[in-house]
């Protein structure tokens, strides 16, 4: 079982994710000092034998240390695969690149634009996409959640990278949500779209009473009304295309308790 959504991060990162992400879920169990060594051990209690861990600079200071700290913790790790990052503001973004996939052996980039602050079609990540494409390698895309970042990756923005670059491998992390069925649309369309469902299948739910900053459909659980994630109702649509969906937890920055997630 692999768990293709970590984020172990360096202390000074995760320390602030944990503390973000409690801000508006507080129940979570996640301490925000929760280490490496506690990170592992929850993945191998799950039973997870492989994980794909995420790093992402927010400014640009941090591509070439965080990318070096990813390669470090694929080495020390046996069983992590390792995703490098950069920031469009990187004028040396070309080397970066290379150095992460090249020097260090990361699989391939992962792009969190809302956290990361820029747009998908950024003409200066034109290259890097041309780049990943040429090289067969992954990109990674956070999308989805939209009132909750207060920002939106459209569909057509996603295809318009798909039609410029044809033979890039591309992630949709979260499949669009709560667009999912276009997550799907995309991935009918283009054979090299896979998408990771992470945090579709948290069973995250929430009072009606509160604001639904992410976008739960109301539902009634245990005779209570909540606003609820599901995405049950794509069962068909995942069986047909399971062999190009991915599943992860998001852990520690998850949006309910990986068991939880996990027995959804
Ligand atoms: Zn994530």
């Amino acid at each position: 079982m692999i768990d293709a959504h970590i984020h172990i991060f360096p202390p000074y990162r995760s320390v602030k994710a944990v503390r973000w992400l409690k801000r508006y879920i507080p129940g979570l169990k996640v301490e925000e000092t929760v280490s490496e060594a506690q990170i592992l051990k929850l993945l191998r209690d799950s039973g997870i034998s492989h994980f794909f861990n995420y790093v992402y600079p927010l400014k640009q200071e941090e591509s070439r240390p965080l990318n070096q700290y990813n390669y470090h913790l694929s080495k020390r790790v046996k069983n992590a695969v390792c995703f490098g990052s950069l920031h469009p503001d990187n004028e040396d973004r070309r080397d970066i690149l290379e150095e992460a996939l090249l020097g260090y052996g990361l699989l391939g980039i992962k792009f969190h634009p809302f956290v990361q602050g820029f747009s998908i079609l950024d003409p200066r990540l034109d290259e890097i996409y041309a780049s990943l494409e040429k090289m067969g390698r992954p990109l990674v895309i956070h999308t989805g959640f939209n009132r909750f970042y207060k920002a939106a990756i459209r569909m057509d923005e996603v295809e318009t990278i798909l039609k410029r670059h044809p033979d890039l491998v591309m992630v949709i992390a979260h499949m669009l949500y709560p667009d999912v069925r276009q997550a799907f649309q995309l991935l009918n369309r283009y054979p090299n779209v896979y998408l990771d469902g992470t945090n579709l299948f948290s069973d995250y739910q929430e009072g009606i009473e509160g604001e639904n900053i992410f976008e739960g459909v109301r539902d009634t659980v245990n005779g209570n009304p909540k606003y609820r994630i599901s995405c049950l109702a794509f069962r068909d649509e995942l069986e047909k295309y399971s062999g190009r969906i991915l599943l992860g937890s998001d852990y520690p920055v998850a949006m309910n308790d990986p068991e939880r997630s996990m027995h959804t």
